[in-house]
């Protein structure tokens, strides 16, 4: 599913059932550390696969055992990665199994319990950002608050262009990055109902940080 309006890049929901059956253990409480770390990596992966496919390609020749023919291949396509800390973190080895060559960026955020507002405490971008099109990685896009200070600091650092993947995102979020990100397109497995008063997704799959770490 794709929703779009005229001055906003596209939300897209992947719908498939493979990422559907995986994002059903990922809300299950009584899923392990391990499986879970798994599984939002293998999710990554297949979100991945969906938020590429506009790469360009290029055709070149190549010779097979048997004669010369005409290949696609994505033409000079430089990515870098940017897992927001810490959950972030547990998306990247999704990224990069099928974007082996990509740089990373690490973008650490902490909310100011006074302000609520996102306090940046770590950001570490490759040098040639400037030449990169960057990938911003947040598993629960909910308030929309990091995300956005996020994509900021990417475009800050001079990205060619950013686009988000998240697993599970909320209406509140969604409306909060594109109302200042317009250009950046979201990729997800879920647009959930709401979020509580605690600022968690629902149904959600309660603090992506804790379930990939096992810290509560
Ligand atoms: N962060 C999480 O990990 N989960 C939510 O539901 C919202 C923000």
């Amino acid at each position: 599913m794709s929703v779009e309006t005229k001055t906003r890049a596209p939300v897209t929901v992947i719908a498939h059932p493979l990422v559907q059956h995986k994002l059903s253990y990922l809300r299950d409480k009584r899923t392990s550390t391990g499986d879970f770390r798994r599984l939002v990596s293998e999710l990554t992966t297949l979100l991945t696969y969906e938020a590429t496919k506009d790469f360009p390609t290029e055709t070149v020749r190549v010779e097979t055992p048997l004669e010369w023919t005409e290949v696609q291949r994505i033409s000079g396509k430089k990515v870098a990665v940017c897992p927001v800390l810490r959950a972030g973190i547990g998306m990247l080895d999704g990224v990069l199994s099928l974007v082996s060559g990509a740089r990373v960026g690490f973008i650490g955020l902490y909310r100011d319990e006074e302000t609520l507002a996102p306090v940046e405490y770590y950001l570490k971008l490759p040098a040639d950002l400037g030449a990169r099109d960057a990938i911003v990685l947040d598993p629960m896009l909910a308030t929309g608050n990091s995300c956005a200070a996020a994509v900021a600091a990417v475009k800050a650092g001079g990205a060619r262009s950013v686009r988000l993947i998240a697993l599970v995102a909320a209406p509140e979020g969604i409306e909060r990055l594109q109302s200042e990100h317009p250009d950046v397109p979201i990729f997800c497995a879920s647009i959930d109902r709401e979020l509580n008063d605690r600022g968690y997704i629902m149904p959600g799959l309660g603090d992506a940080g804790d379930r990939l770490y096992g810290t509560k």
